[in-house]
This record gives structure tokens, sequence and C-alpha cells, in this order.
């Protein structure tokens, strides 16, 4: 075991082969702890940095890898824990292809305020931002629950310095 593979994160489950959390069968991490409280929130048994249970981030990279599946980080809210999970998706682009699509309550405005956010941002593919709002919240939309959180092309954003949104035009290179 490597240096990195030691640390110890909290969870509350590992779903695998879920089509719930972006396109494609994921296998999506439930972290603990998100402290945005939304009104409606599907997971508030998540919301205690300290529920869950321990795992470290070299079991989860192993289960990552026995599944060979694209991933998703949720929770909870995996940017109040970004140096961890930055481990954890630096490791799974160094050694795999494989995408990572993250879930946040913070809008990428308030992320980028942020370095150690903002590293995890830089690993992954999609950040679906924003808190649930349940005033606006519509069953068909796309991967996310209310009209104000957005799927964010992150490749795209960074290297126009302009929001860009995943949409089905660039699916393809995000699958
Ligand atoms: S950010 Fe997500 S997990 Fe956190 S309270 Fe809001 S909906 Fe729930």
């Amino acid at each position: 075991m490597t240096e990195w593979s030691t640390n110890k994160i909290r969870i509350h489950d590992i779903m695998r082969g879920t089509s719930a959390d972006g396109p494609g069968l994921r296998t999506s991490i439930y972290c603990a702890g998100c402290f945005h409280h939304c009104q409606g929130c599907h997971n508030p048994q998540t919301w205690d940095p300290l529920s869950g249970y321990e795992i470290t981030l070299g079991e989860l990279y192993q289960i990552i890898r026995d599944e060979e599946l694209n991933v998703t980080l949720t929770g909870g809210d995996p940017m109040y824990n970004p140096e961890k999970f930055a481990l954890l998706a630096s490791k799974i682009k160094e050694m795999t292809d494989l995408n990572i699509w993250c879930y946040t309550g913070f809008t990428f405005e308030e992320l980028i305020k942020s370095p150690s956010r903002m590293a995890l941002v830089a690993l992954c593919d999609v950040i679906v931002d924003g808190p649930f709002i349940l005033e606006q919240k519509k069953s068909s939309l796309l991967f996310r629950g209310s009209c104000n959180q957005r799927l964010i092309d992150v490749r795209r954003t960074l290297s126009t310095g302009i929001i860009t949104l995943y949409t089905p035009d660039n699916i393809l290179n995000l699958e």
C-alpha cells in the first residue's frame, strides 16, 4: 500500500452499476458530510460528516478498478472533503480512462474561490453544481433535481474561461 491509498474517508454507500448519477452505468460513491441542508434533499442521512463508515482510498480505488465503470462522486457533498477525493480522482485519472462526475451543493462560482476545491474540479469531467431548490424541482431534468443546477463540462469551461454546459451535443465526449 502506498501512502495515498492508506488515507481513510467516510462514506455512506457505494452503488455499483447505477444509471441514476450520470450517463451509462457508473460506480457512485456517496460520501458523508453536507452542510447545505437543502429542503427536500433526498439523502439527509448523509449530512452528518461522522455518519457512514470509514474506508481507505486504496479500497475505494480497487472497487472502482474491479467495476471498470465511469465514476460519480456524490453524497453528501464531496467538496467538503476535496483533498481526499482529489487523491482518489488523481489516481483514477493517472491509471484509467474512466470519466468522473461530481455532484456538489456549491455553485461553480463558489468553487473557483477555493484552491483545494478547484484542484478536485480540475480532475473531474462534469460538475453538477448548486444546491437542490425545492421550488425549482423538475422531474424531467437530466441527471439533476432542480432547474438552478447545471451540468458543467469542466474541460471546456476551464479551457475557455466561460461556463460551458454539458449537452446532448457533446455527450459522446463525456460518457
Ligand atoms: S447539496 Fe445535495 S446532499 Fe447536500 S443537502 Fe443539498 S441536495 Fe442534499
